[in-house]
């Protein structure tokens, strides 16, 4: 997995593109085994530890009806600086807003001396990038039936004027009915006012969209999101990202280029094939709306399955 790559306050130029900041902080203290919010209303009792990001840590808490949830935990210390109070408010408040049965449930946030609090729906099933490492490589269902609930999501956050800006399989979550809930609302945008463009170079190496890369003067908007889609299906049905390579700016170079191909030791359908590339339009005003992606012989001429048994995380499903 790649290392997020966070916003830069001033904008690079194209050929300086950004690189993925150096891990060298050093483990903040355990938030405390009972966590309540100052009034002693809301009390949740830390039961185990999820993962971290660029962030937070992530914690499995039970509330006082026994209820399982996520707690997302910031600590104030790493919140000193003004840029970072603010994309953490923001964070919050696009994620509060939001409520689409594919998108993580954003429920309760406080604090206390220590530390910032988000508790979120609990995904018990990780997220597809911990089920693909056990699985290599998904089929075309599968992919089919993450992928409509995925661009679900996408649909809702865009009407809502929400551009996620970091879509990865990292960022998608299952829960224990293997159903997508996006999640980290760490690098999303609002968009204001219509027709405004956002400068803020931002994303994951391997997901970024080349108009975030290379077209700063212009910006960027909402298709940055459907070029991950084509990224996401990409790793699903290939088993790793389309422009992957040791060095990121390799990867960046790659990007701008739009050099990926498909591997001829996997039968990829001609479909599958078809509509990734189209999704992975260098221009983005050349690639297709979220409803032409589902529209797209790929979801209306396959197997769809009705659900992913639980057993798929394991071995491949036989949806015949
Ligand atoms: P950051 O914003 O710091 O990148 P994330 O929101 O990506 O943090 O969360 C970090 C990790 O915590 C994830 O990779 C995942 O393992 C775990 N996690 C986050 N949210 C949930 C959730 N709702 N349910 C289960 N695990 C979660």
């Amino acid at each position: 997995q790649t290392t997020p790559q966070k916003p830069q306050k001033k904008q690079k130029q194209p050929g300086s593109p950004p690189l993925p900041r150096q891990n060298t902080k050093t483990a903040p203290p355990s938030p405390p085994r009972v966590i309540s919010d100052p009034t002693g209303h809301l009390q949740f009792h830390r039961v185990g530890f999820l993962g971290e990001g660029g962030f937070a840590r992530v914690y499995e808490v039970k509330d006082t009806r026994g209820a399982r949830l996520a707690c997302k935990v910031v600590t104030k210390s790493s919140l000193v600086t003004k840029k970072a109070k603010t994309k953490l408010y923001a964070e919050i408040k696009i994620h509060r807003a939001l409520e689409h049965p594919n998108i993580v449930d954003f429920r309760d946030c406080f604090e206390d001396d220590d530390n910032v609090y988000m508790t979120l729906e609990l995904c018990v099933n990780g997220s597809i990038t911990d089920m693909l490492r056990r699985r290599r490589l998904f089929t075309e269902p599968e992919a089919r039936f993450f992928l409509v609930q995925l661009i679900g999501a996408c649909q809702y956050m865009h009407t809502h004027q929400v551009i996620h800006r970091d879509l990865k399989l990292g960022n998608l979550f299952l829960d224990g009915h293997m159903n997508v809930k996006v999640g980290d609302f760490g690098l999303a945008a609002l968009i204001e006012n219509p027709g405004e463009r956002k400068k803020t170079i931002c994303g994951t190496p391997n997901y970024i969209a080349p108009e975030v890369l290379f077209d700063t003067a212009n910006g960027h908007s909402f298709e940055v999101d459907i070029w991950s889609i084509g990224v996401i299906l990409y790793t699903l049905v290939v088993g790793r990202p389309p422009f992957q390579t040791k060095d990121v700016k390799a990867i960046y170079e790659r990007i701008r280029d739009n050099q990926y191909e498909f591997p001829a030791d996997r039968p990829i359908s001609a479909y599958a094939q078809e509509l990734i590339q189209s999704i992975l339009a260098s221009n983005p005003q050349m690639r297709p709306s979220l409803l032409d992606i589902v529209d797209h012989p790929f979801f209306t001429r396959g197997i769809f399955p009705p659900y992913i048994p639980s057993s798929a995380y394991d071995i491949p499903p036989n949806f015949r």
